[in-house]
């Protein structure tokens, strides 16, 4: 049975819907980039679940009582004392965010230039933070992940035999760590199986070799695997996360995701004493002091309360059902998308939606910009125009998919906004055939998808010449 949001609400942030005139200027003054658009001229905004979620009364109450000493603070504690308790690891670092994290950490994990770091499918700062390190970041998802159309229950898992070969090949000295990445991001929020994680557990303990999560969406991940997996349905999810986190050596993570906090990181790790000591004393010149890290107290509080909210099953099983509602109710409107839904976002295959847009005018782009004229909803293309050129011969590069990506902030939105943006897409639907790619008309060296400006195509005029 379906139930309604677990929860009701106490305070409200007014959105509004600008006519379309007036959108129609937005986007255009916006160089036809959503990234570029000011959030107040945005009326659903998928850009991102990262720090964009609602927190509770309870996370808002305890950051009144945030102790800001800098040295010792309660706050810290009380955050040690949840980190113990949700994720079962003794020893925290916290840290501003995410990447705060990576760049502590990484440095001493990898021991020499050139070491490989094997991932699942390695997050974007990740993968610059382990290049900055001096190692080589390598992806060894299952095959699977990069078909959008075929079922499979697991699109995150490491293929396991690929994984073991290349240890074997290059010999586990020239590897620095496995990173598991939960749920795995990059393959559209796609999760890995205890199983398998089990099975890198083993790769790992045979060799040798020392292993970490990327724990952004721990919780998501735990609840797929209790909806999925076989022997897990009567677990709870606070049981499945320990389990996870027991076959690793220790953590990063951005708890802007499932941490429901703003801003927020950590490095946590399970019993190793030494690497903890280290890790305290490389966070001072980055992030501050152990105790905080970059943090506030309220802030510690906010992400102590929140990691116990987040595993939280009445709220997990609306945020996942929230995005699976999306994600049916367009594919019942014959929009295709990466199947199954992901635990945070839908991703629309806009290369089979508007298959006359070729890949280098960019056919996510083009949709992204169309939602937002049509409806006011803000979504990011994961395609083309983000790979960019290859750095050496500056040649375009044509990505293998190309996703439009509405990500779902956490309770944040009701099923009637999920409603309107289907509707959104049906008036799209209708003048698809319409719909014309863009070219630049300013493309930055680096990271271009952040601030280019673009064009439409005229097709017409196009042809003609
Ligand atoms: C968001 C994210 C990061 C980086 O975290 P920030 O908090 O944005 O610095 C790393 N890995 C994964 C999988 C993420 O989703």
């Amino acid at each position: 049975m379906r139930i309604a949001e677990p929860y009701r609400i106490k305070m409200v942030e007014p959105i509004r819907l600008i006519p379309q005139e007036e959108r129609k200027v937005r986007l255009k003054e916006a160089g036809y980039n959503p990234f570029l658009l000011r959030s107040e001229d945005v009326y659903i905004d998928l850009l991102t679940d990262s720090g964009t979620g609602a927190m509770s009364d309870a996370q808002w109450g305890a950051m009144m009582v945030g102790d800001e000493s800098y040295a010792g603070s309660r706050s810290f504690y009380r955050l040690e004392k949840s980190v113990q308790d949700v994720l079962g690891y003794q020893y925290l670092i916290p840290t501003h965010q995410g990447r705060g994290a990576e760049q502590v950490l990484f440095p001493l994990i990898i021991k020499h230039s050139g070491q490989y770091v094997l991932g699942n499918m390695h997050f974007d700062t990740t993968k610059a933070h382990i290049e900055l390190a001096k190692g080589r970041a390598l992806n060894f998802v299952i095959e699977d992940a990069y078909d959008s159309s075929t079922y499979h229950p697991f699109k995150g898992n490491f293929d396991l035999e690929k994984l073991e070969q290349f240890i074997t090949e290059k010999s586990a000295e020239n590897v620095a760590f496995i990173l598991i990445t939960v749920t795995c991001n990059s393959a559209g929020g796609q999760p890995v199986s205890m199983e398998n994680i089990r099975g890198v557990h083993d790769i790992a303990r045979k060799h040798n070799i020392a292993l970490f999560f990327d724990a952004a969406r721990f919780a998501e991940n735990a609840y797929f695997i209790k909806q999925r997996e076989a022997g897990y349905a009567n677990k709870s999810v606070q049981e499945i996360v320990r389990e996870m986190f027991s076959y690793a050596d220790g953590l990063t993570m951005s708890a802007k995701k499932d941490g429901l906090v703003n801003m927020g990181g950590m490095i946590a790790i399970k019993d190793d004493e030494d690497l903890f000591k280290q890790c305290q004393s490389m966070v001072v010149p980055f992030e501050g002091f152990p105790t905080y890290g970059g943090l506030s107290g309220r802030d510690m509080e906010a992400l102590a309360q929140g990691l116990r909210e987040g595993v939280e099953e009445d709220y997990l099983a609306h945020r996942i059902g929230q995005v699976e509602y999306l994600g049916d109710k367009l594919r019942e409107l014959g929009v295709p998308i990466q199947y199954p839904t992901g635990g945070h976002a839908v991703f629309v295959d806009a290369k089979a939606f508007l298959p006359h847009i070729p890949n280098l005018q960019f056919p996510a782009q083009a949709l992204a910009n169309e939602l937002y004229l049509e409806g006011g909803i803000r979504g990011v293309e994961v395609g083309s125009f983000l790979l960019g050129r290859d750095p050496e011969t500056r040649e375009e590069l044509v990505s293998p998919v190309e996703f439009l990506r509405l990500t779902i902030p956490r309770r944040t939105y009701t099923n009637n906004h999920m409603d309107f943006i289907v509707d959104t897409f049906s008036r799209i639907m209708e003048r698809k055939e319409q719909i014309n790619g863009v070219r630049f008309t300013y493309e930055p060296q680096i990271l271009r998808h952040f601030t280019a400006r673009l064009e439409p195509v005229d097709q017409q005029h196009t042809e003609k010449k």
